[in-house]
């Protein structure tokens, strides 16, 4: 077991269908104590509950710093130790450049991005005490690529700038022995894009993607099982691209 005895934040993981929940799901079957953080207290306890009775489900929005704090206060209280966050939680809008408002810059940017920073502020502490930890990021083959597949340009720039504070926040962190690392999911079938994809979409999409399929949750949850474990010991600030060939740089 890759992840035995350790302690796993995951953000965003109440879906059920999505990236967080599979990744909850994989980490649990690796040994790991699992904590999902979502919106909604009864989606994570459920969700949590699935996952067998040593796993734990809270209420957060990762962009409110009080609900955060108050989250990894829990954690702590229970395990005592963070050896793993995965910073998942994320909201697009298909929308185009001139019809972005505040309201949509905010929303998308304060889950993605400050949630990103909350959330690694929380578990820093902890990890910097236990000289020992890894954060894990998801952000978007649209951050890398400038978008066109479904999010609209403020998606492109939260993601991106997840990119950019993972690469700082693994330069300051690596002397205390914390990893930061990014995934990049190509096009991947979740309730993010459910209903909202046309055939005749799909179609155009998988023109472009070499492995000539969506991706679907599994293949994100093996990256940040790959990046969350020790099999990833040496590895601090990468972007670990998962997008079936769609993007080759
Ligand atoms: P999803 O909609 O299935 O799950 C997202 C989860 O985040 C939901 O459970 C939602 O309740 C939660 N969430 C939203 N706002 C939150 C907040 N403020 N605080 C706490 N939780 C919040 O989506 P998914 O496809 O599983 O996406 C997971 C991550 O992967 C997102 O960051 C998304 O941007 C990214 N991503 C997805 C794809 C894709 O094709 N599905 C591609 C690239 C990147």
């Amino acid at each position: 077991m890759l992840l035995k005895d350790k302690v796993a934040v995951i953000t965003g993981a109440a879906s059920v269908r999505g990236l967080g929940f599979a990744t909850a799901k994989l980490y649990a079957e690796q040994g790991a104590k699992v904590v999902i953080i979502d919106l909604n207290a009864d989606a994570s306890q459920a969700a949590a509950a699935s996952l067998g009775a040593a796993h734990l489900g809270l209420a957060a929005n990762v962009s409110n710093e009080q609900q955060v704090n108050a989250a990894i206060e829990q954690v702590l209280g229970k395990y005592g130790r963070i050896d793993i966050l995965v910073n998942n939680a994320g909201i697009t809008q298909p929308i185009k450049l001139m019809d972005i408002k505040r309201e949509n810059y905010d929303a998308v940017l304060d889950v993605s991005l400050r949630g990103t920073l909350l959330m690694s502020q929380a578990v820093i502490p902890t990890m910097r005490a236990q000289q020992s930890g890894s954060i894990v990021c998801i952000s978007s083959v649209s951050a890398q690529r400038g978008g066109g597949i479904f999010g609209g340009p403020h998606y492109s720039a939260a993601k991106a700038g997840v990119l950019g504070l993972a690469k700082a926040m693994a330069r300051e962190l690596g002397p205390d022995n914390v990893r930061v690392n990014c995934i990049t999911p190509g096009l991947i079938q979740t309730d993010i894009t459910a209903g909202k994809l046309s055939d005749e979409m799909k179609t155009a999409i998988l023109a472009g993607i070499p492995l000539n399929r969506l991706g679907d949750a599994q293949d994100i949850a093996r990256a940040a099982l790959f990046l969350g474990s020790d099999l990833s010991s040496y590895s601090t600030g990468i972007t670990l691209d998962v997008n079936g060939g769609m993007l080759i740089h």
